[in-house]
């Protein structure tokens, strides 16, 4: 059985209060690892490293040096990427289709924010003084200092190093509280940083849960400069009290009810093929998501049952079947909190276009975490599957008539992270685009990301930009020297 360790200081290490957690494959529910739990005081070892080594070597590197270290860690992760798909498949039970791609982030992610930094200006301004002379005004950026980054589970390589990427490369240090599902590819990439050279504490891992536990300890540790979390709503307003204690930054990415709104004018086949995508892609596990898709009236029939064929069409089954295109969810606990969710739209009187259950399975694959892919129509807008973020494969269908009542009824939702727009005209597509309360709107696409832009949500779905030189806002500190000519 593989024993998954904490990495504090450059050295895989045991909790030093002897605590293991089992991790369960997703797949059948067997116990695949144990995972070494980080106590308290691992946690005030890994961030004492973390600022030894931001104090030390790696704060004292140029950016350039630092740029080429990570670059050379972006390329022994490409050279070791079958290592991390087969990690993140071995947590998650995605196919390697999902997987693949998702790893292949996790490098693109650290020579993205090398680019960045290297290529960013320093502001000057040049000051008339009374004797003439004037003075100079540079703001210099400094790394934010330690940073704790807590992480989910549903893309675990590639949304840790969203922050951790950006967060070195600016010459910060990290300690990384991964998701107690997902703890593998976070240990593989300590290997990796040792492997090309990192100075040990730069890059630290702690593992355990929430609460009384490593992502406690990390986000109410005194000596944390900023935290950087990715996950529930609920779990970013604990985190945001946290941090209230000595008044650190936070940069929240959190949950999603995100909209797709197919006008008749749309590609049909595009939007089909989108809203497949953005529903139940990673087995609905996506926080950019779609679990809301408007469709006006006059094409309404046709695109649920359009839609209805391509889930029907998805093959659902393990990472050992090179065809499965769907694995399960996360855990049997998701699993039977996206069930809930399915009694909860049938008791509502929902029409179930397609699935609502569970699929049948195989041998042992009968106890893992499946679900099948679900979609819901006749539902009213404020019934609970059609308010809540239930991150599974689904989604409910209404029909509009115009697009002022579409805008509203899209906009009528706490969380405000992103949503999709198919239609030909261009003027419409600007509007509405305009019009919707997120923070990123894709028309005739969805996920199209460009690492340059900014990222994150509006309203309950986050505080702050990540993505390109919106992360140097939370990264680094601006410092301001005047000098007096
Ligand atoms: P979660 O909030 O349950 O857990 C996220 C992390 O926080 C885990 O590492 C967990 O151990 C830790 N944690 C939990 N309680 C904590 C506490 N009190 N203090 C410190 N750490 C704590 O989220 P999840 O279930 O792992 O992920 C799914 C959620 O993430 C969904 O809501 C999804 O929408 C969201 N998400 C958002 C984005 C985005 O970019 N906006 C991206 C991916 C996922």
């Amino acid at each position: 059985m593989p024993l998954i360790q904490n990495f504090i200081d450059g050295q895989f290490v045991d909790g030093s209060e002897g605590k293991t957690f089992e991790k369960r494959s997703p797949l059948n529910n067997q116990v695949n690892a144990i995972v070494a739990e980080a106590s308290r005081a691992d946690v005030d070892r890994a961030v004492k490293a973390a600022r030894a080594a931001l104090k030390g070597p790696w704060g004292k590197l140029s950016v350039d040096a630092r740029g080429d270290l990570i670059n050379a860690l972006a390329d022994e992760m490409t050279r070791r990427h079958a290592d991390f798909v087969a990690a993140e498949i071995a947590d998650t039970g995605m196919p390697s289709v999902v997987a693949g791609p998702m790893c292949g982030r996790g490098a693109a992610n650290f020579q993205a924010f090398v680019d960045v930094v290297r290529g960013v200006a320093t502001e000057c301004f040049e000051t008339p003084t009374p004797d003439g002379r004037g003075a100079v005004n540079i703001a210099q950026r400094r790394p934010v200092g330690v940073v704790g980054v807590i992480c989910p589970w549903n893309a675990p390589l590639l949304l840790m190093t969203w922050k951790v990427a950006p967060a070195l490369a600016c010459g910060a240090t990290v300690v990384v509280k991964p998701s107690e599902e997902t703890p593998r590819t976070a240990a593989l990439l300590g290997e990796v940083m040792n492997a090309v050279g990192i100075p040990k504490g730069v890059y630290n891992v702690v593992n355990g849960f929430g609460p009384n536990s490593a992502g406690e300890f990390v986000t109410t540790h005194p000596k944390v400069d900023a935290i950087t979390f990715t996950g529930e709503t609920r779990t970013g307003e604990a985190i945001m009290k946290a941090a209230a204690t000595g008044a650190r930054p936070v940069s929240l990415e959190m949950g999603g009810k995100n909209p797709g709104i197919v006008f008749a004018d749309a590609d049909l086949d595009a939007a089909i093929e989108g809203t497949v995508r953005s529903a139940f892609s990673n087995t609905g596990q996506v926080c950019l998501g779609t679990e809301r898709v408007f469709v006006e009236r006059p094409l309404f029939e046709t695109f649920v049952a359009r839609l209805k064929a391509a889930a029907e069409h998805i093959r659902i089954g393990p990472p050992s079947d090179p065809g499965s295109r769907m694995g399960p969810l996360i855990s049997r606990e998701h699993q039977r909190k996206v069930l809930s969710y399915y009694e909860k739209a049938a008791r509502a009187g929902a029409n179930v276009v397609t699935g609502g259950g569970v699929p049948g399975m195989p041998g042992d694959l009968a106890d893992g975490a499946w679900v099948q892919p679900t979609i819901w129509t006749g539902l009213p807008d404020d019934a609970a599957v059609c308010t809540e973020e239930i991150f599974g494969p689904c989604c409910h269908i209404f029909p509009f008539d115009t697009e002022t009542e579409v805008v509203e009824r899209a906009n009528a939702t706490e969380y405000g992270l992103s949503a999709a727009v198919w239609t030909r005209d261009l003027s419409r597509a600007h509007r509405v685009a305009d019009e919707l309360d997120v923070g990123i709107v894709w028309i005739n696409s969805w996920f199209l990301r460009d690492l340059r832009t900014a990222f994150g949500g509006s309203k309950h779905s986050g505080i702050g930009r990540e993505g390109g030189v919106h992360s140097l806002e939370f990264y680094t500190e601006l410092k301001n020297v005047c000098v007096k000519l």
